[in-house]
């Protein structure tokens, strides 16, 4: 038999068999009255997920087309913005203002930790000409969360809007659009919201709009003025991923059903699991508890072990497969998912594999540490 696989990468994610289930249904027309009605249906629950009243725009193209169209809609050649880069999609935010031609002041984070929203006051201080902050809610490539609430009370108080690339955390991790201030929150369907890649998906504010309208930067595609035309009448400009949507739907039941409290509290307790896990395996976590990531958590390879050699016995022996480092993070971390569609027993899935891996490549692990750090975690007993 081939073994069983257990996919724990931050995105694409597993699928739940009822969404699986639900896009199997027989293609329907995207001008029909059925999409017409399944879109209405799917932005109010999004609206709900976003804690937010702005429209909410569903696009057939991956979480990066997402922020690609939160920079064609709001940058203008020549603007000034300022992108928070403390990883790698920190650092896709400048490449993409750049593209679309703006003078960007990247402020440089230290990869593995978080914002400080102080920062972003400064900045703001000594540029008030700045257009757009745009900001990393869930920053994926080192397992970080970023202080959203204290960036937003301080974008608000001035011109700035402040868009946030949601894409690995909304679904998993608590986003409240209007009381942040957040004018655009783009999103993906492969991470948290438990779906195959091909949707983003994004909120844009009043305050947003009046930027849109004046914008100069040339987008066809990507024109959000064109899809809110459609929007008025629960339309799409393009064909949308018609079956996504439906799965989108299905996704969202699942996650009221829960829920949505519950669903942010699962995925911290599965954090914390993971962290103890790791701490009692003797190795080193790259953030600290203060700004760990409730979804993905990445962790150091020990002295002398690659990490790309841990992931490949993982993979090989035990069908697990976990995430490398990117960039300079390459064999360096690997980072454990427990993102969307995930449970108690995924952990202790990834902790006891990640055990028997590291004891094949010589590493002094106490079998069974990390799944006892894991068990009291869940069970609430003392350590
Ligand atoms: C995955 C991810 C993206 C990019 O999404 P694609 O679907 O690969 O284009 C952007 N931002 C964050 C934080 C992500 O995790």
């Amino acid at each position: 038999m081939k073994d069983k696989h257990y996919l724990m990468i931050p995105g694409p994610t597993p699928v739940p068999p009822a969404v699986v289930a639900a896009m199997c249904a027989p293609m329907i027309g995207h001008r029909s009255e059925d999409f017409q009605a399944l879109h209405k249906n799917i932005v109010a629950k999004l609206q709900k997920l976003f804690q937010t009243r702005n429209e909410i725009f569903i696009l057939t193209c991956s979480g990066t087309g997402g922020m690609e169209s939160a920079v064609a809609n709001t940058v203008s050649p020549g603007d000034k913005v300022l992108t928070l880069a403390g990883g790698k999609f920190g650092e896709r935010w400048t490449e993409l203002a750049r593209q679309y031609g703006a003078e960007v002041i990247e402020e440089k984070i230290t990869w593995g930790t978080c914002v400080d929203p102080q920062v972003v006051e400064e900045r703001l201080a000594q540029h008030p000409d700045i257009k757009v902050v745009f900001a990393t809610q869930n920053e994926t490539s080192t397992g970080v969360v970023n202080d959203i609430e204290s960036i937003g009370r301080i974008v608000a108080k001035t011109p700035a809007l402040l868009v946030v690339d949601g894409v690995s955390g909304v679904g998993g991790i608590e986003i409240k659009v209007d009381e942040w201030h957040i004018d655009i929150l783009t999103t993906g369907s492969q991470k948290s919201l438990m779906l195959p890649p091909g949707l983003a998906i994004q909120s844009v504010s009043p305050k947003a709009w009046k930027v849109i309208e004046e914008n100069k930067s040339p987008r066809y595609y990507f024109d959000l003025l064109k899809a809110r035309k459609q929007y008025a009448k629960w339309n799409t400009a393009y064909t949308p991923a018609v079956s996504l949507f439906i799965g989108l739907n299905a996704s969202l039941d699942l996650l009221f059903e829960e829920g949505l409290d519950n669903v942010y509290a699962r995925h911290k307790l599965l954090r914390d699991a993971t962290r103890a896990a790791v701490r009692a395996m003797g190795l080193q976590l790259m953030t600290e508890d203060s700004c760990a990531s409730p979804v993905v958590t990445s962790v150091y390879a020990p002295e002398g072990i690659g990490a790309d050699d841990i992931r490949k016995v993982l993979r090989q022996e035990f069908g697990i497969t976990f995430a490398g480092g990117q960039a300079q993070l390459k064999n360096k971390i690997f980072r454990i998912a427990h993102m969307g569609y995930a449970g108690k027993m995924d952990v202790m899935v990834a902790i006891s594999g990640l055990e028997m891996a590291l004891h094949r490549l010589g590493y002094p692990v106490e079998l069974g540490a990390g799944v006892r750090a894991a068990q009291q975690v869940f069970l609430g007993v003392q350590q």
